[in-house]
């Protein structure tokens, strides 16, 4: 520069560029003398001021002076300048910014025409660190002009922004993939992984190209391989990881890798539209999709790495969080699919018990209806003899409660399937009410319940009402009362409060344990009322009480305390008809509800056969039964007294246990679900008791019940018979324990008696189980049925089940002997 004022004072490289760093040393040392500047005495003291602003600034700063726009840098620019440095150092600034001169040239020609430019996180591709790389920049050129007015260089000041403004765009990224939602529709894991790329998509420049493979177990238990389910920045038809070859490195050991190399094998990989130049991508960093609980890697995410970014410890650590993002998603996803599998097999099952029950309860009425008709016209017939006439009313009694039953379930599988409308009409919700409470009032006195009625005058009005619903609701809730209440009272009330008509059934019964008042109201929930007055039901009328307080627009809910009562209350709004309608209000109880609730009480009151009733003879072998069903009690009674044997019966576990103390019986007939100890607690009373250690006891289950009937085998039931029962069956099996029990106990009592005896004794059981072995090969069945057809020989020629088994063993050593003695 040669225009310029000549210097005043003097001013050596020393003095101008003196302080320490590396930077202000290389400036002291260079031949200034040798560059355009010429030397450092010369330069004109714009240069000099200039210089001495930009040398101390902790600012990175640049100066560019002279037609060749010399550099000189302060000790703050040198850790942005990479590799350019030292040579940066009294370079020209067009030759040091090469790779970038084209993108900032107009804004050095504005400052060299005298205009100050300033650019924001501008992206310049530069070339510091041997490759091409993608910085940011934030920077102002400023001219500087001469003693003459013209610009005779150019002050920069930058700042290398890069970490900052890739931070911010890697934690937009993740940000945006934090809301990525798991896919719910279809496939939820291959719908999750998509909506994960699409969140990354638009982070071009971190992920110029990535996809999501899945283990093909994941969609198909019998799958292999790894299926890509989701891609993008890669051109139509091309792959980041052939799928079949996944690094097994990345598969088995799940750990990350980076495949380099790839530019020369795909040298058009990458799709264009997402290209930032023309330089390929040449590192693809594949990723195990982890899942904790489980052993294997779920997916594999592979990325295309940026060609202008070093693969550092940023860019890795960020791939790492995005990576391990999409791995929680993908579990959230998982467990999504499971519970959805978890729900759809549910409902499924739901749908079929529906169908089931529909099905299966019309299948029951019509044959219901086929007996009970006649068993009607049956108990009329007046030619019946008492015996006979009692008999079909038990069997009329059984079908009236099997038709309960079926109703029962047949109205929850309608509920289900359409859970159908109120019919309203105008009603007497106070007539109505005190019909079913008048309907309980003779079984409650014959139960030794006292019985009182509340009804408020206010309740007594033209109500708009569904009378078969609301009859439903009170006799189901009264029965409840009834049937859950062994002594006390039961207290029906029927108040308005404010709009709503509230009908309230309290007891001083066995109450509800606190852990069942919440599942109450649920489809066959059952407490396990030990003391209630039956045992029976199948805990569906309280939800169906629920239901139909729904569909009177109210609601139902129980206060209860064990040993002490429960209070059920239903509130319903309650509209008024309109003055003037012209239907009588329904006040009586509909015909159509009363049926099963009539069979019900009936129930309650069949008196149990009682032990008295049987002449006694004291030489027959006595019988306890235990069956808390007074019909089944009587019937059971009956069939075992035909056999001449003493038979008492009891309907509950205490009596039992009473009755067998104070006159040990030969053999105990017990039901297991019976009120007070169950048959099993008996069972094991009885075992305990020197006393009564030995008595023969059978247990009789439903078929649902055998579980607890092997349970009470081990506990050392004798025998055990399934309900329903061949009443032959009963009969032999009574007679076969009976007799092995005299024969037990001959043996115990003639304890003196010589060990001959004992051995045939014993050789008499061997020998039935020697019959038992041969009938079972002759017959081709199992031992129960060849057991079963010993009995019925013995019943059908009337000898001895020993007898029989004794012939038949004689009859095979004949037999292999030589002689046939068939019978
Ligand atoms: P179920 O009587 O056939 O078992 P419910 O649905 O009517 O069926 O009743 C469900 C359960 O609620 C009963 O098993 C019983 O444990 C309990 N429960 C119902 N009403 C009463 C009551 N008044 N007192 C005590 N427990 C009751």
């Amino acid at each position: 520069m040669t225009a310029g004022s000549k210097p005043t004072d003097l001013w050596t490289a020393e003095e101008l560029f003196a302080g320490p760093g590396d930077a202000l040393e290389r400036l002291r040392n260079t031949d200034w003398a040798s560059t355009p500047l010429g030397a450092v005495e010369d330069w004109p003291a714009e240069l000099r001021m200039a210089i001495r602003t930009l040398v101390p600034s902790g600012v990175p700063m640049l100066l560019w002076w002279g037609p060749q726009l010399i550099q000189i840098l302060n000790d703050a620019i040198v850790p942005a300048l990479g590799d350019k440095y030292p040579a940066a150092i009294a370079q020209p600034a067009a030759e040091c910014w090469s790779e970038i001169w084209d993108a900032v040239g107009s804004r050095v020609e504005r400052a060299l025409s005298g205009t100050t430019t300033y650019a924001e996180n501008e992206l310049l591709f530069m070339r510091r660190h041997g490759y091409v790389e993608e910085t940011y920049w934030t920077f102002s050129y400023s001219p500087i002009r001469d003693d003459s007015g013209a610009v005779a260089g150019v002050f920069v000041a930058t700042g290398d922004v890069t970490t900052r403004v890739l931070g911010e765009r890697r934690f937009e990224a993740l940000s945006r993939l934090g809301n990525t939602q798991i896919g719910a529709a279809g496939s939820p894991l291959a719908e999750t992984c998509r909506a994960a790329l699409s969140a990354l998509e638009p982070s071009l420049r971190d992920l110029p190209a990535a996809a999501i493979y899945l283990d093909s177990r994941e969609a198909d238990p019998e799958g292999s391989g790894w299926v890509e389910v989701a891609s993008f920045g890669v051109r139509a038809g091309a792959r980041l990881q052939a799928e079949d070859a996944m690094p097994a490195e990345v598969t088995s050991k799940a750990e990350s890798m980076l495949i380099s190399g790839v530019a020369s094998r795909s040298p058009n990989l990458l799709d264009p539209a997402r290209a930032l130049g023309n330089r390929p991508i040449d590192l693809v960093w594949l990723t195990p999709l982890t899942v904790r609980g489980r052993s294997a890697p779920m997916g594999v995410l592979a990325v295309g790495l940026s060609p202008y970014r070093v693969f550092d410890d940023g860019y890795s650590n960020f791939l790492s969080l995005v990576a391990k993002k999409v791995s929680s998603l993908l579990r959230d996803a998982a467990t999504l699919t499971g519970e959805k599998e978890r729900a759809d097999a549910l409902a499924a099952l739901d749908e079929t018990k529906t169908r089931f029950l529909e099905n299966i309860s019309h299948e029951f009425r019509t044959p219901l209806t086929l007996v009970l008709g006649p068993l009607h016209d049956l108990s009329n017939d007046p030619s019946l003899t008492g015996e006979q006439h009692q008999e079909v009313v038990t069997a009329q009694r059984a079908a009236v409660r099997l038709q309960r039953l079926v109703d029962a379930l047949m109205e929850a599988a309608r509920m289900d399937g359409h859970p159908g409308e109120a019919v309203l009409q105008p009603t007497d919700p106070a007539a109505l009410t005190a019909g079913c409470v008048e309907l309980f009032q003779d079984a409650a006195r014959r139960a030794g319940l006292v019985m009182r009625t509340r009804i408020d005058e206010a309740a007594s009005c033209r109500t708009e009402l569904d009378p078969q619903i609301w009859a439903n609701l009170v006799l189901n809730l009264l029965s409840n009362a009834v049937k859950y209440t062994p002594s006390g009272s039961v207290e029906v009330a029927l108040e308005v409060d404010g709009d709503d008509l509230v009908l309230t059934v309290s007891d001083t019964g066995i109450g509800i344990a606190a852990d069942d008042l919440e599942r109450i109201f649920d489809r066959f929930q059952r407490g396990d009322g030990l003391s209630a007055r039956s045992r029976e039901g199948i805990g569906l009328g309280l939800a169906l009480v629920r239901e139909w307080a729904r569909l009177l627009g109210g609601t139902v809910s129980v206060a209860s305390e064990l040993g002490k009562g429960s209070s059920f209350e239903v509130s319903v709004p309650r509209v008024l008809s309109p003055d003037g309608g012209t239907e009588a209000p329904a006040d009586a109880v509909p015909m159509s509800v009363i049926g099963p609730y009539i069979g019900e009480i009936d129930e309650w009151q069949a008196p149990p056969p009682q032990a008295d009733d049987t002449p006694q003879r004291d030489d027959a072998p006595r019988i306890l039964v235990i069956e808390d069903n007074p019909d089944m009690r009587a019937y059971l009674h009956r069939l075992l007294c035909t056999q001449n044997w003493t038979v008492e019966a009891v309907g509950d576990g205490t009596s039992a246990l009473d009755r067998i103390r104070s006159r040990p019986p030969h053999l105990v007939v017990s039901d297991i679900m019976i009120p007070g100890p169950d048959g099993v607690a008996v069972l094991e009373q009885i075992r305990a008791d020197p006393m009564t250690a030995r008595l023969p006891v059978i247990l009789l289950t439903a078929r649902a019940g055998t579980e607890a009937a092997v349970g009470g085998l081990q506990t050392g039931a004798d025998d055990y018979i399934t309900k329903p029962f061949q009443p032959d069956e009963l009969v032999a099996r009574v007679r076969v324990n009976l007799e092995m029990s005299w024969l037990r106990e001959q043996l115990m009592v003639n304890q003196e008696k010589t060990s001959e005896q004992l051995r045939e004794a014993l050789e008499s059981r061997s020998t039935l189980s020697k019959a038992v072995g041969l009938l079972m090969a002759a017959l081709r069945c199992d031992a129960d049925t060849a057991f079963e057809k010993l009995v019925g020989f013995s019943q059908h020629r009337n000898v001895k089940v020993r007898d029989i088994a004794e012939e038949i063993v004689a009859d095979y050593t004949a037999s292999l002997s030589g002689g046939s003695a068939h019978r």
